[in-house]
């Protein structure tokens, strides 16, 4: 309970002495300290050993519409000025840390993508979404259900990748009293939706893509390779669709090449090239995919490169995982460091919420160093502004950069 106070958004399940009823999915829960004193306001969610999400600490407050919209306002105003017209895909609510546990915003210039992480949102899902739609006029709003929720949704006629609709409520015919209706569709238009990022274009896949459709995470790791690739062979290895190969290229790489074990990952990273083709450094760029296994493909002798970028997806997806993803990242360190050519530079990231950063980069450190290869560590990075973490379980991303000789 201190941790409420603290600030933590999470209260597991052993750590509720009592509740006054069981309490369905989504309800609002006042939580009380073992002296009965108010602590906070948080979603009550019955099917996780998560058991409720903390939406507010602190004294008691009224939980009706003004309130919800002066949060969705508050993580609105935390992005103000962080981007000019050259970006138009960036975060706009990121779950915990900006109020909104399991729950996720990103915008791909007019079109707005809504990520539910946890079925307890569900019975706010229509006050949020009109909130959304009339706070930021987006041209589209698309659901985006995670795996574990879309059964709970599908029973109330919601499916991932769904649409708002304005005219949702006069399509259906009369609703039945008990079932109110619901302005979701299924999409009719799933082609790509094409963004800004820094100046760079690419597409987003806002239906049935990954995450959101873009790993708007790694903004700010893209840009840093950016500035390193003037002149390089570039391998960028987990290329999803090619995000930190066409900042290379723009860079001034002289060849960049997107490996990922995903078919769909590089022919979007083709289509992304041919979006950027009027920018003289990246048709100037040679440019080729890979469809493969990371860890095979690195595993087998092959060219050699002066930068490598290592993105790969969570090794770690629980705790039990941890101790094994760990090992996996230094020995991934291991096969790029071994791809590099003198002079080369070493780009690892994880997103692993499980592997610490200390651990992640201690693990890289130690590959770097049995490499036998003399190395200068060049920096470290964590979470860009737009993914803000405000407590220790939300440092899920760190990226390691160092120079090998
Ligand atoms: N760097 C990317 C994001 C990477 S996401 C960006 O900036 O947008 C992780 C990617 O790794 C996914 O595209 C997934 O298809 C790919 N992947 C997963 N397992 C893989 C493997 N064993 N070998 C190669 N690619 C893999």
């Amino acid at each position: 309970m201190r941790a409420v106070r603290g600030g933590h958004p999470w209260v597991y399940a052993d750590r509720i002495a009592h509740a006054n009823r069981p309490g369905a999915p989504g309800e609002l829960a006042a939580l009380y300290d073992p002296h009965d004193r108010f602590l906070g306001l948080g979603l009550h969610d019955p099917a996780s050993p998560l058991r409720v999400r903390v939406l507010h600490a602190g004294p008691p407050v009224t939980a009706d519409d003004a309130w919800w919209r002066a949060r969705l306002r508050a993580a609105l105003a935390r992005r103000e000025g962080l981007f000019d017209a050259d970006t138009t895909g960036f975060r706009l609510v990121h779950g915990e840390s900006d109020g909104w546990p399991g729950l996720v915003l990103d915008r791909y210039g007019g079109v707005l993508v809504l990520k539910l992480y946890t079925s307890a949102w569900l019975p706010w899902l229509e006050l949020l979404s009109a909130q959304i739609v009339e706070e930021l006029r987006p041209s589209r709003l698309i659901l985006r259900l995670s795996r574990n929720i879309r059964e709970a949704a599908a029973t109330q006629g919601l499916e991932d990748g769904g649409e708002w609709s304005r005219e949702g409520r006069e399509e259906l015919p009369l609703p039945a009293p008990a079932l109110p209706s619901r302005p979701w569709r299924p999409s009719r238009d799933t082609t790509p939706v094409v963004f800004l990022e820094t100046g760079l274009r690419f597409e987003a896949d806002v239906v049935r893509g990954q995450k959101t459709g873009f790993f708007l995470d790694q903004r700010e790791n893209r840009r840093l390779v950016g500035e390193l690739a003037a002149g390089r062979d570039v391998l960028n290895a987990f290329s999803f669709s090619g995000g930190f190969s066409l900042y290379a290229a723009r860079g001034g790489a002289r060849r960049v090449t997107d490996l990922d074990i995903s078919p769909h990952a590089t022919a979007a990273a083709g289509r992304n090239f041919t979006l950027n083709r009027h920018l003289p450094s990246v048709a100037a760029a040679a440019h080729e995919t890979v469809q493969a296994d990371a860890f095979d493909w690195l595993v087998t002798p092959g060219p050699k490169f002066d930068l490598v970028v290592l993105d790969p997806p969570s090794l770690a997806k629980r705790e039990t995982e941890r101790v094994g993803a760990v090992a996996a990242y230094r020995r991934l360190a291991g096969l790029g460091l071994a791809r590099l050519r003198p002079g080369g530079v070493l780009v690892t990231a994880s997103c692993s919420a499980h592997v610490l950063a200390e651990e992640f980069f201690g693990a890289v450190r130690d590959a770097l160093r049995r490499g036998g290869r003399r190395f200068e560590e060049l920096r470290t990075t964590g979470h860009p502004p737009d993914h803000p973490a405000t407590f220790p379980e939300a440092h899920y991303l760190k990226c390691l950069y160092a120079r090998v000789a």
